[in-house]
């Protein structure tokens, strides 16, 4: 565990991400590290940019002990990508509407998980994915959701909440053309078809879907989901294979584990997503680069399962 005498913590924080209740949390457990006598400074971020700027100069300095980042996806992930290659751990304070990785490593929403975290000791190196230059910690999404978090986006006034993503939902699911994909696999020819994929490196996706569910945060490898898909009736097919965790087994489904995976598409729009905000245009190449960086997490603690997470949103 780290002592007070290691060195300060940055403390960086999303000031425009959070709830009350995440707000209070982030405040809470930094009267912890006050009370137990470190030495914290705070950053509010201007930017998501600006996490990564400011991760970087904590990584850098030596007087700093651990960088804490308070967020949702998109800070982590920028912190993550200012991490990238150095050894000094990252404490996540999750703090956003999904916090995808944060649950994937086992964090409660709790201050007390928080803490456990802290003082447990316990840092899992973590890989990062790496689309078009840019790292992302948790998914990215080719399609249906790309244009989901797309109008979201669009729509977005600070702070936001589960039910700000219930009417981009129904919009694109009636709305939504499923884009013809191109997909190479390391270097092979997988798929060219109409449907969505998904390439990522944790298990559950938005409210705990198991979409992506071999897939583990630090073993070098990306796992791929590939849907063929035309249509409302065959997305809601695959929707209810998917929550029963029955997908993989279908024919009309390609998933894979892997290092490198190239996305192409002949569709002139497709919108795309990475860890929760708008991703790049095709064509992409994304590949993974296996222990980036190191994370703490608390000792002994499981990803929150769908029923979990249904009822933190309702809560
Ligand atoms: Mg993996």
């Amino acid at each position: 565990m780290i002592q007070p005498g290691d060195g300060y913590l940055q403390y960086i924080i999303n000031p425009k991400s959070g709830s009350s209740s995440n707000k209070l949390l982030v405040a809470e457990f930094k009267d912890y590290l006050l009370r137990a006598g470190y030495e914290v400074r705070t950053h509010f971020t201007e930017s998501l940019h600006h996490a990564c700027e400011l991760a970087t100069a904590g990584c850098r300095d030596r007087d700093c002990a651990l960088i804490a980042a308070a967020g949702g996806d998109g800070t982590i992930r920028e912190a993550m990508h200012g991490l990238a290659g150095n050894a000094k751990p990252l404490l996540i304070i999750p703090s956003g509407t999904e916090n995808l990785l944060a649950n994937e490593l086992g964090f409660g929403l709790k201050t007390d998980s928080l803490i456990r975290a802290f003082e447990g000791d316990c840092i899992r190196p973590l890989d990062l994915g790496r689309i078009n230059g840019r790292h992302f910690t948790s998914i990215a999404g080719f399609g249906f959701d790309g244009t989901v978090v797309r109008i979201v986006t669009e729509n977005r006034k600070g702070h936001i909440s589960h039910l700000d993503y219930f009417w981009p939902i129904w919009q694109t699911f009636w709305g939504h053309k499923f884009p013809r994909f191109q997909i190479t696999i390391d270097g092979k020819e997988e798929f060219d078809g109409h449907g969505m994929i998904f390439v990522g490196n944790i298990s559950r996706y938005a409210i705990g879907l198991q979409i992506l569910h071999n897939a583990q945060f630090g073993d070098g490898l990306l796992d791929v989901c590939i849907y063929r898909c035309r249509g409302k009736m065959h997305l809601m097919r695959h929707t209810a294979m998917t929550i029963f965790k029955r997908h993989t087994k279908r024919s009309d489904v390609i998933y894979r584990q892997c290092r490198r995976v190239r996305v192409r598409s002949t569709s002139p729009v497709v919108n795309t997503e990475i860890d929760g905000d708008p991703g790049p245009r095709l064509p992409v190449q994304i590949d993974v680069i296996p222990h980036a960086v190191n994370v703490l997490v608390p000792p002994g603690a499981k990803p929150a399962g769908m029923r979990t997470r249904m009822m933190r949103i309702l809560d």
